[in-house]
């Protein structure tokens, strides 16, 4: 461990009871979507009195704190790095019956995003203390709408990328996880992290009718039970097996009473895409497939698919300095390269689009419980352990810090 990391490791730990409470205030108050006006108030709150220059944002409640660091660089541009935590709840109902638990019925901080806004608003403070040396500046993003809003485009577009005066050298994020692995343990890898998220909307138009007499009308049901199947069917057969797709119906309606033959059918699917070439594949296989159909049956298809959130891509440079700063300040030990990406879908995925950089997940499943069997992120039973906060406000620090060192320090 180097000297820097070791203090960094022992003053976020130093602060650890400050971001208890501050996440136990989060998560008793979650927020939905773009406008967290209650959460940014606290963010504001545990940034009073820091050095930061400030703006909020237009149309979402976003904070953006950008930290003139005054040291000396050699660099020909004063280096610039982004840290990102994302702010928002989720339509849940709360079960997990902690303490703290969500006191606004129907939401429910069930991804943690409540943790990652206390680590940062400590790294934030950690950060503050070293201002006089750092040779660099250090943007933090307090970002609203993860959870399907694009809030991180939102920022992209009111400026978030530029707000430094230039743009990022590197930008880093992290999420915590109930589940899966052991309490503090960390993960990412080189390369496709996430999948690509998007959404099909499908309507079958037929022609309505007596369920007696099916001959005389158009039955758009059986077409589109037949295009759910066909659409598994097609994905096995014209997508390679080693490049994954997922296409998951979610919504299918159809009907009033089952003597009625309805006049249209309709469903919705996620799709997941692990490539851009699968992801472009998919939008005029998927429409020719269920004109096909359609047109054996008679009927009428209208096909909508719509782009969501890109493939999350981090840098393997970026990658690498990461976990280089998570050996340094947790041990190697505690860390694994994932072998496969994940198939969630995140918006930093836009952020890594413009600026290198990596996204780390940090374990805060319940201590000694088997990861395996925790409910996992999204689940109105997720807990996430507190004592990650101060591991998660230091590893923000430290991935700034070092970085912006070895930036400032190549001589141009
Ligand atoms: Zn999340």
């Amino acid at each position: 461990m180097t000297h820097s990391a070791e203090t960094v490791l022992a003053e976020a730990h130093g602060i650890q009871d400050d971001l208890v409470r501050l996440r136990h205030r989060l998560h008793q108050e979650p927020e939905i979507g773009l406008q967290l006006p209650r959460t940014q108030e606290k963010v504001l709150e545990a940034l009073d009195g820091l050095p930061y220059e400030i703006t909020l944002g237009r149309d979402t409640t976003s904070v953006t704190a950008v930290l003139r660091g005054q040291g000396a660089y050699s660099s020909a541009d004063k280096p610039v790095v982004l840290l990102r935590g994302d702010m928002d709840a989720l339509p849940v109902q709360e079960q997990t019956g902690v303490g703290y638990t969500s006191t606004i019925d129907g939401a429910m901080h069930a991804c943690g995003h409540d943790l990652h806004t206390s680590m940062l608003a400590g790294a934030a403070t950690l950060l503050a203390e070293r201002r006089a040396q750092l040779a660099g500046d250090v943007v933090l993003m307090f970002q609203p709408g993860e959870e399907g809003f694009d809030g991180a485009g939102v920022m992209i577009r009111e400026g978030v990328l530029e707000v430094a005066g230039r743009l990022p050298d590197a930008a880093y994020g992290l999420h915590v996880m109930s589940a899966l692995e052991s309490n503090g343990r960390l993960a990412t890898r080189p390369g496709t992290l996430m999948s690509a998220s998007d959404g099909l909307s499908v309507t079958v138009h037929g022609a309505g009718g007596h369920g007696s007499a099916p001959h005389l009308a158009k039955d758009p049901i059986t077409a589109a039970a037949e295009m759910v199947t066909a659409l598994q069917v097609m994905i096995t057969r014209q997508f390679n097996m080693f490049d994954p797709v997922v296409v998951t119906v979610g919504v299918l309606r159809a009907g009033t009473k089952r003597n009625v033959i309805p006049e249209s059918a309709m469903f919705e699917a996620t799709v997941r895409t692990f490539s851009e070439a699968n992801r472009e594949k998919l939008q005029h296989v998927i429409p020719r497939l269920l004109a096909g159909i359609a047109a054996v049956h008679g009927v009428e298809v209208t096909v909508d698919y719509s782009t969501e959130y890109p493939l999350t891509v981090t840098d393997d440079d970026e990658t690498v300095r990461a976990e280089s700063v998570i050996a340094d300040l947790f041990g190697s030990e505690r860390y694994s390269r994932m072998a496969q990406p994940l198939s969630g879908s995140e918006d930093f995925s836009r952020i890594l689009a413009a600026v290198p950089g990596s996204f780390v997940f940090l374990s805060a499943a319940t201590p000694g419980s088997d990861p395996l069997k925790s409910a996992f992120n999204h689940s109105p039973y997720a807990t996430f352990d507190d004592n990650v906060l101060g591991d998660g406000a230091a590893l923000y620090t430290q991935l700034a810090l070092a970085r912006i060192a070895e930036l400032a320090a190549v001589v141009s």
